[in-house]
This record gives structure tokens, C-alpha cells and sequence, in this order.
């Protein structure tokens, strides 16, 4: 522990996938690094994500249809999304940003930066990815969705333009088609889409494991503590507070994930984030084999061949991040399954649930704290945090160096939720949140 930082000192609290991407890109750069996390590096909700890279994700979660819904989804306690009224009132403030998030002109801008950001986002992890010797783990053979009726693939099909307009690959693809590039897809299946970029993670906590490995060796530090508080320090950086005492840093960024919101709250308005929990079933004998991961339309949720097996995952659940998960969610999986592959072996299947941290936009927060250049941050990757890691860490890189970012990541920073406050309030649409 030391009283005053080194110039090149930063601090990453979290030890999930953006924490450690964050990290290594700072190390590549010639920073000392320091990783403060409560846990093991890789415990949280990146350790069992369904490894897609997908190309597909550019669109704000919240669709005007989606949060018409909301009151229905309060009462249903199986459907692919819930939210346990006993969470309902932290959804309140979540709900009124992403009020704003689906107005027109907000949703082409965030299209735009999550376009941008995932065009990058293949080229920018197999980088990183080789860097700490994980190449083996990343691979480009496409990404698949798929419907069972056709009016759902119709719909589906009048975002084409859209991915199109920023050079993502997709074709539309007819049962038979999609059968080809799957074989162990079941008759029936009406049709899908096909991204030819998007690519996988065939093990995504060996992957971020590797990436500590290799930080540790270069001389990185981990400290396993729980942070407390993140302020800044008389000599311009940054300090610290954990349950075991103080670390100072000539910089410090926040990728604590959900969590991330209540150590920045001293210097925001309270922090949309919320916690979408999701769920995966690992089957270790499938008793069939993808070649790809598949995304089932109808209910939503992917199928990801792993090391380990065929990973069945998603469905979101706005829960408290720390009460009981509920794993009939994620053996609900299997049987769902089922009706796009037909017969699957569910024989020693382990469920798993991770807290997504989910922003109202679908954009993550990438920035520094305002007034405190010390303090920057990097958080609220929701359904994107293995996709978007590698290009997120090189944006902040950029932005501890004072350099520009290879993106444009101006409008990422948490003072969009301010300003979207405060258009919305001048046009009398909301009352003034609560703080
Ligand atoms: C079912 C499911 C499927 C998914 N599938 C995909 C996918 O296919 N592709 C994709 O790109 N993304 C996917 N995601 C999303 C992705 O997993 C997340 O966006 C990503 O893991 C977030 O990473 P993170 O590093 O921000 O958070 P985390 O992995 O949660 O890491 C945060 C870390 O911060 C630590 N921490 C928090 N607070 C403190 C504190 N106060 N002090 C010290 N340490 C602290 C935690 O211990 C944790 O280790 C999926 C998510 C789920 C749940």
C-alpha cells in the first residue's frame, strides 16, 4: 500500500470480463496495474455468458411494445421476462430513461454507437485475446437466428436495412437453408438469419482467466478486497477505500459491473443501472452438436456450442442481484430447447445465474467522472460484456492516456442520463426523478 501514487499507478476495481480487458490494455500500454476485486477474477456474471459475439445487438432493449407490456410482466413468474414486484420500484427510474431511449431520433443514436462499437468489437477481442495466448478460444464461423413461424421472422426482417446500412453481413434464410448450416436444427423451423461476422467464445472464464494470467506474469497485482468507496485525492489522483484499508493510484476505473453504480453515485444523479439477471444450463452430453450459436426467436434466448458442452442460455429477470435465483429458469431452457433441436440429453446439466448490468439505453457507460479526471469507469454492458470488452477496453485506454478513443465515445458518458432528464422535463413528459 502506498500514500502517494506514481504517475502511471491505476486501479481497476472488478475482475470481471471488462475489468480485466480494461487491465490488460493498460498494462499493453505501459501502466502498473492493480485489480481490486472481492472475489476471484472471473466469479461474476461473465463467467457464464453464452460466449456469443454477435453482430446482432445494436438496437436500445426497450421497445415502445416491450414497456406497454411491463405491468403484465410484473404478475408472470415464467415468461423469458419478469420482474419481481419486489423490484418494481428500482425499475422506476430505469423505465422513465428508457421512455427516452425509444423516441426515434434517441434510438438512431444509439443504434449508431452500438453499430460502431460492435463492427469493431471481432477484430478488437481476437487482439486482445491472442495478446494473453487465448486465440484458440475465439472463432468467426457466424451466428444463427432462428423462427419457428414466419410472422415473427417477417418482423425480424424489417431491421435488415438497418444492420445493413453500417456493413454487418446478414442474409435471410429459408427453412431449408438454415437446416444446411445446422443440421441438427428440428423440421420445421420456418427460417432465420444469418451473420456471417459474428463469432464465439468457446469458454468465456477460461478466456478472462487467461487474460489474469497473463497480467499477473507481466507484474500486475491483484488485491482480493471489497471497495467501499472511490474518491479523489489531494495530490490528483485517485484513492481507494477497501475493508482492509486504502490504495492510492494516479488513476483508478470503475468496472465493478452492477455494482459500479453505487460507488459513482457521490458524483452523479443516482445511476440508472439495474440488475437483468440471466440464466445458462450447461449440458455436458448434449447428444448433438451446433456448429455455431443459434438464437431462438420465440422465446428469446441462444444455444452456444462450449468446451464444456452445449450452453443453453438467457431469458432476464429484474431481480435483486442478491436474492435466491430461481433455477427452474434456467431448467426451463431444456425443454424449450428441445422444440427447435429436437431430443437433447439433460443428463448431469448445472444451472448457473449471473447479474447483467442494464443501463436503459443498451449503451454502456465509458467515461470519466466529471470534475475528477482521475476517476473514470467503464460498466453497464448488459447483454454486450463479452462482445464489446476488447473495444471498450481500448476506448478507455485511449481516454487514461488523454489520447482520443478509436470511437467516438463522447456520448457514453453518465451525463446522458442528466441531459435526457432534463429535454424530457422541459417538454413536461416526466416528473423530476427521485435522487
Ligand atoms: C445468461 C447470460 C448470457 C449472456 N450472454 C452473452 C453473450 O453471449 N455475449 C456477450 O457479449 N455478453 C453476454 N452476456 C453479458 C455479459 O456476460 C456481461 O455484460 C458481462 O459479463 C459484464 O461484465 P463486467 O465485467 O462488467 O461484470 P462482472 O462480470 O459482473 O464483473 C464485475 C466484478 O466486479 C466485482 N465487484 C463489484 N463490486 C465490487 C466492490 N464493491 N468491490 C470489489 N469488487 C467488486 C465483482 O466481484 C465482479 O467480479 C450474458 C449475460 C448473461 C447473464
Amino acid at each position: 500500500m502506498t500514500s502517494t501514487a506514481e504517475p502511471t499507478t491505476v486501479g481497476v476495481i472488478g475482475a470481471g470480463i471488462v475489468g480485466l480487458s480494461v487491465a490488460l490494455e493498460l498494462q499493453r500500454s505501459g501502466f502498473h496495474v492493480t485489480i481490486v476485486d472481492r472475489d476471484d477474477p472471473m466469479s461474476g456474471c461473465s463467467s457464464g455468458n453464452a460466449g456469443y459475439l454477435s453482430e446482432a445487438n445494436i438496437f436500445p432493449p426497450a421497445a415502445p411494445d416491450m414497456l406497454m407490456q411491463l405491468p403484465r410482466l410484473l404478475l408472470a413468474d415464467d415468461g423469458p421476462l419478469v420482474i419481481k414486484p419486489a423490484y418494481a420500484p428500482r425499475m422506476v427510474s430505469w423505465g422513465r430513461h428508457a421512455l427516452v431511449a425509444v423516441k426515434e431520433a434517441s434510438r438512431r443514436s444509439i443504434t449508431d454507437t452500438l453499430a460502431n462499437m460492435t463492427v469493431h468489437a471481432y477484430a478488437t477481442i481476437a487482439d486482445l485475446a491472442e495478446h494473453a495466448g487465448g486465440s484458440s478460444l475465439i472463432s468467426r464461423d457466424g451466428g444463427l437466428v432462428a423462427f419457428k413461424s414466419v410472422q415473427a421472422l417477417e418482423r425480424k426482417c424489417e431491421s435488415l436495412p438497418i444492420w445493413r446500412r453500417y456493413g454487418i453481413k446478414v442474409t435471410r434464410l429459408s427453412g431449408i437453408e438454415i437446416q444446411v448450416l445446422e443440421p441438427a436444427l428440428a423440421p420445421g423451423i420456418a427460417g432465420g438469419l444469418f451473420f456471417e461476422n459474428s463469432g464465439r467464445c468457446s469458454n468465456p472464464r477460461r478466456l478472462g482467466l487467461l487474460y489474469a494470467d497473463h497480467l499477473q506474469r507481466n507484474g500486475a497485482r491483484f488485491v482480493r478486497d471489497s471497495v467501499r468507496a472511490v474518491n479523489p485525492d489531494a495530490t490528483g489522483g485517485a484513492v481507494v477505500h477497501g475493508s482492509s484499508g486504502d490504495l492510492h493510484f494516479s488513476k483508478v476505473v470503475v468496472c465493478a459491473g452492477f455494482w459500479s453504480g453505487k460507488l459513482l453515485e457521490p458524483y452523479t444523479r443516482r445511476v440508472p443501472i439495474v440488475s437483468e439477471r440471466g440464466y445458462h444450463l450447461m449440458l455436458p452430453n448434449p447428444g448433438l452438436g451446433l456448429k455455431r450459436p443459434v438464437v431462438f426467436g420465440e422465446p428469446h434466448f441462444a444455444a452456444t456450442p462450449m468446451e464444456e458442452g452445449l450452453r443453453l442460455a438467457g431469458t432476464a429477470e429484474f431481480a435483486a442481484p442478491e436474492s435466491p435465483p430461481n433455477f427452474q429458469r434456467a431448467k426451463m431452457l431444456l425443454r424449450l430447447a428441445q422444440e427447435y433441436l429436437g431430443p437433447l440429453n439433460g443428463e448431469g446439466a448445472v444451472p448457473w445465474m449471473g447479474v447483467r448490468p442494464s443501463l436503459p439505453d443498451g449503451l454502456p457507460a465509458i467515461g470519466k467522472v466529471e470534475g475528477h479526471t482521475a476517476i473514470h469507469y467503464a460498466f453497464g454492458h448488459a447483454h454486450n460484456g463479452l462482445t464489446l470488452s476488447a473495444i471498450t477496453a481500448k476506448c478507455v485506454s485511449a481516454q487514461v492516456k488523454g489520447e482520443a478513443a478509436p470511437i467516438d465515445v463522447s456520448g457514453l458518458g453518465l451525463m446522458r442520463f442528466e441531459r435526457g432528464f432534463s429535454r424530457l422535463k422541459q417538454q413536461g413528459a416526466i416528473a423530476a426523478p427521485p435522487n
